[in-house]
């Protein structure tokens, strides 16, 4: 595991981080002028997995506020060391803090440790990890944690995700459980597919999702390759690791 903890940023790296902010907030614009959409209408999500704690911190300061990790032993870690650098900070920023997104997929036994620190959960795809969440958010005394329902796509090969058909029945399940809000859906493009066809069938779950659940409106859609497709397509959160961060050594 990378170093997640450290706290240093070169002056460098703080450089390379705005910049390549400047370059994401102009695609997102860009995309929502081509689609007609108002630019606050997209929320910006920093994937910092496999980056340092230290990364996040500048990316805060540069005004993201919201961020996105996949692996809960690195993720844990990695709030924690956030938390306490903007604690060090001082009185200016403190009173902000970050959101923490998880995107990755999640085992049923680790559903307890990211319900104490995600704010928002982007990979529920089934029943018992639904009830895992609960009884994490019930244990952590928490008033709510917001899930989106992962949507598996035709061609995805991974099979992360509910196949579309099951996406109401799991809503309902969700719908039903205290100190669950259901937030709306999320997808990962296939590999090796067009990712407008992928990112219009995930319109058309949400349109269909928002008919029983109006306030169920995220759309979690778009990575660095396919940000603009998912604008298109209504995407309401892009996920951006490797456009912001660079490329992940793994
Ligand atoms: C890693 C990851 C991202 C970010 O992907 P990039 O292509 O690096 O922007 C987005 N969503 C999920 C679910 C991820 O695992």
């Amino acid at each position: 595991m990378p170093a997640v903890e450290s706290a240093v940023t070169s002056d460098q790296r703080r450089q390379q981080l705005a910049d390549n902010l400047v370059s994401v907030r102009q695609r997102i614009a860009a995309a929502c002028a081509a689609a007609s959409r108002p630019a606050e209408s997209v929320q910006l999500i920093a994937v910092t997995k496999f980056f340092p704690a230290s990364d996040a911190l500048a990316l805060f300061q540069l005004g993201v506020d919201d961020f996105g990790e996949s692996r809960d032993q690195e993720a844990s870690v990695k709030v924690s060391a956030v938390a306490a650098q903007i604690a060090g900070l001082g009185s200016s920023t403190s009173s902000k803090r970050p959101r923490w997104h998880f995107v990755g997929r999640l085992q049923t036994n680790k559903a307890r440790s990211v319900s104490r620190y995600a704010d928002v959960v982007h990979s529920v795809d089934r029943p018992d990890l639904v009830r895992a969440l609960a009884d994490g958010v019930e244990r952590a005394a928490r008033d709510e944690l917001t899930v989106l329902l992962q949507l598996s796509l035709d061609g995805d090969t991974a099979r992360a995700g509910a196949r579309a058909d099951a996406v109401l029945a799991l809503a309902a399940q969700v719908a039903s459980t205290q100190r669950l809000r259901l937030g709306g859906v999320m997808a990962v493009a296939p590999l090796d597919a067009d990712p407008d066809a992928a990112f219009q069938e995930v319109a058309q779950v949400s349109a269909r999702l928002r008919v029983e659940y109006p306030s169920a409106d995220i759309v979690s859609a778009g990575m660095s390759a396919d940000l603009e497709a998912a604008v298109v397509h209504g995407a309401t959160h892009v996920r951006i690791g490797t456009a912001l961060l660079g490329r992940r050594v793994t």
